[in-house]
């Protein structure tokens, strides 16, 4: 079966012909039918700084947001159905740390990711712990059903905003992240504004999903572009899903007192912060990054309900052998979310 794999720690990837798995105890085995490049794939590929730990299990097959089918039991695998079409929790839990064994599994220490620490979705067939499976109706179509994984970390960062009906929201970045921050913040009754930076396509994608504005910074001030658009008072919370250290600084500026900063991008350099505004507004700032278990039947139901309105991410499909294709429109910021077909 064809496979993308990360196989040395330089950039670049490769493609292998690899013998079909067997699922281990435990575990299942999925067919994949649908598989969503993220951007942690494109830092993967590009070999950016954070992701050395990967380098002792290389070779490994890459992607990490997907769906497909149970397709063969490991001893021992419970809590799934043979045929059943299933979604993925890439975070495997290593079962004997102190959290483990205290049925926390959420707080294990010795988490490996499916699709960088062992083999993931880029491929035809995936073996995976069966208790990483979440059930998707029959429903739910796969490229939907494959958004489940992203659109938990948007649930995950719009929820520790704690949004109320008929507050103000504003979201930093465009990209898929930040697109399923702005609709679950409007889904919760907020008025929701979503900004980027000479990101175009992406915000244009965004405008097509709908329910809350879209504003492109390009050539313009933060300020500027909110007051063109009467949306110039302070905003009850600010999630930035952008990665940038200017958008923490800019965007707590346009934070109201006592209100909500989340940090839902993965920054590559320290972001200054004038903590002595801080004091005096009484704002607080919380990081977002991995969903609870629980939040993730709750995104698959939303996909159910929004369907049609939250395939408009989903710009480009492309069968597996033009992987690179889709790399290349998610590093140019082009695609929103390119779906693989294996
Ligand atoms: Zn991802
Ligand atoms: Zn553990």
């Amino acid at each position: 079966m064809l496979a993308l794999r990360k196989t040395k720690p330089a950039p670049g990837l490769e493609f292998a012909d690899l013998p079909e798995p067997s699922p281990q105890p435990g575990e299942v085995l999925v067919r994949v039918e649908a598989a969503g490049i993220c951007g942690t794939d494109v830092h993967i590929d590009e070999w950016t700084a954070g992701y050395e730990s990967m380098t002792g299990n290389m070779p490994v097959t890459i992607g990490h947001e997907f769906a497909g089918r149970v397709v063969a039991f490991g001893e021992g695998a419970i809590g799934v159905a043979e045929g059943q079409r299933v979604t993925v929790r890439p975070s495997t839990v290593c079962g004997r740390c102190a959290a483990c064994a205290g049925g926390n599994p959420d707080g294990c220490t010795a988490r490996r990711g499916i699709g960088i620490g062992r083999d993931g979705a880029f491929t035809s067939l995936v073996r995976v712990p069966s208790l990483n499976c979440v059930a998707v109706p029959e429903g739910l179509d796969a490229e939907l059903a494959a958004m489940t994984e992203p659109l938990s970390v948007s649930m995950h960062a719009a929820d520790l905003a704690d949004i109320r009906p008929g507050q103000r929201v504003l979201v930093l970045g465009p990209g898929p992240i930040g697109l399923g921050i702005a609709a679950f913040a409007a889904s919760a009754g907020a008025e929701v504004v979503l900004a980027g930076v000479s990101d175009a396509p992406r915000l244009a994608t965004a405008r097509e999903v709908g329910g809350f504005h879209c504003i492109d910074l390009a050539g313009t001030s933060l300020p500027e572009a909110l007051a063109s658009i009467g949306q110039g008072q302070a905003f009850d919370a600010v999630i930035e899903a952008a990665g940038v250290a200017a958008a923490v600084e800019t965007g707590l500026k346009q934070l109201r007192k006592g209100g909500r900063f989340v940090v839902a991008g993965i920054h590559a350099r320290p972001a200054p912060i004038d903590l002595t505004s801080l004091v005096r507004m009484e704002q607080t700032i919380h990081g977002a990054y991995r969903a609870p278990i629980s939040d993730w039947p709750r995104v698959i139901a939303f996909l159910t309900r929004n369907a049609e309105m939250m395939r408009r991410m989903i710009t480009h499909r492309l069968p597996l052998a033009e992987a690179m294709e889709g790399f290349a429109l998610s590093r140019r910021r082009q695609a929103s979310k390119v779906i693989l077909l294996p």
